[in-house]
């Protein structure tokens, strides 16, 4: 597949929330390594390590962080004030019927087109996603997460390694 050079943006990196920064599973040790957040009723261990890698991966301005989760607007509402966060990040919505596809791929479709650059963290990027990264002609980055760790070291330097030459990073 030959990458296209879409515009002069910086590239695009897009945070699920969900078994990212916010983590589950079975038997997850909450008695250390993040602090609760209540969203609406809902409690959520949220990783300190994490957030501290989103921090120094947006620090350096880089990237266009944008939410990419059904958290939506209340991904910056809450997160940006737990995290510390220095800028607002702005969110998708994803608002389209349900087909065959996975559910975030026409919100971002719509919103970046074929051609930008993007690096996507999540939790739950399936063969489908996989497919529609390997069709893209823009640089596409999958950084997939284990929902009970999150963000982890090794994927920040992989997203940091990636933008400083996305159409080379293969
Ligand atoms: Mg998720």
């Amino acid at each position: 597949v030959t990458k296209v050079a879409g515009n002069v943006h910086k590239p695009v990196l897009l945070l699920d929330v969900d078994g990212v920064f916010s983590l589950f599973a079975p038997g997850l040790d909450t008695r250390s390594g993040g602090r609760w957040l209540l969203v609406e009723g809902m409690a959520h261990f949220l990783s300190d390590s994490a957030g501290e890698l989103l921090r120094s991966l947006c620090a350096g301005d880089a990237f266009e962080c944008v939410w990419c989760t059904g958290w939506e607007e209340r991904a910056d509402e809450h997160l940006r004030r737990h995290y510390g966060l220095e800028r607002a990040f702005d969110h998708l919505v994803f608002d389209h019927p349900p087909s065959g596809a996975h559910w975030k791929l026409a919100a971002i479709d719509e919103r970046f087109g074929p051609h930008r650059a993007l690096a996507w963290i999540d939790d739950m990027l399936d063969e489908r996603v996989e497919r529609w990264a390997e069709e893209r002609p823009g640089p596409t980055l999958l950084v997939p997460t284990d929902p009970g760790v999150g963000l982890t070291e090794e994927h920040a330097a992989t997203v940091q390694k990636w933008a400083e030459d996305p159409l080379n990073a293969g």
